[in-house]
């Protein structure tokens, strides 16, 4: 193990340590901020999505159609599926970003792409609501696609959140 870790070593250390620096680099001083993902709030499965999400260890259809007679296209539309596409711009995913964008208000925060992957800085409580609120959101956006994947059944991610 030690040695197979001293083999990738370089490879690893020059490695961004989440996908989403080239699909939505971070803004100046922005980071992930993996802490934020998990709190008193944020449950371990419903924080795990989030980490999953920041990871990029999503199957998407461009994934899965590299191994698999599979369309790379959404399940919702007919698009290619990437990364991205899941999880910021399908059209089914406007529904929840309003309701999102309308419950941000309330804790005068703006909701942008950038908030909804990399997360709120844990500075006051309310930042731990804010987080959950984006971590249900991402978990509904998950089960509602699994769940068209299982049984192609459509429904709306708006309301499973
Ligand atoms: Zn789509």
């Amino acid at each position: 193990m030690l040695m197979l870790h001293t083999l990738h070593a370089l490879t690893l250390v020059s490695r961004p340590n989440t996908k989403w620096r080239d699909l939505l680099p971070p803004l100046e001083g922005e980071q992930p901020l993996w802490a934020s993902l998990y709190s008193t709030l944020v449950t371990r499965p419903v924080g795990n999505s989030s980490w999953r999400l920041l990871h990029g260890a999503v199957s998407t259809g461009t994934y899965l159609a590299r191994f698999n007679p599979i369309p790379d296209t959404c399940l919702f539309y007919s698009v290619r599926e990437t990364l991205a596409h899941v999880y910021l711009e399908c059209a089914r995913l406007q529904p929840l970003f309003w309701l999102l964008t309308n419950l941000l208000l309330c804790f005068w925060l703006h909701f942008s792409p950038h908030l909804f992957i990399y997360a709120l800085p844990i500075t006051k409580s309310q930042d731990l609501l804010v987080n959950l609120l984006l971590a249900l959101a991402k978990t509904a956006i998950y089960k509602t696609r699994e769940r068209r994947l299982a049984d192609g059944v459509s429904c709306d991610c708006g309301a499973v959140f």
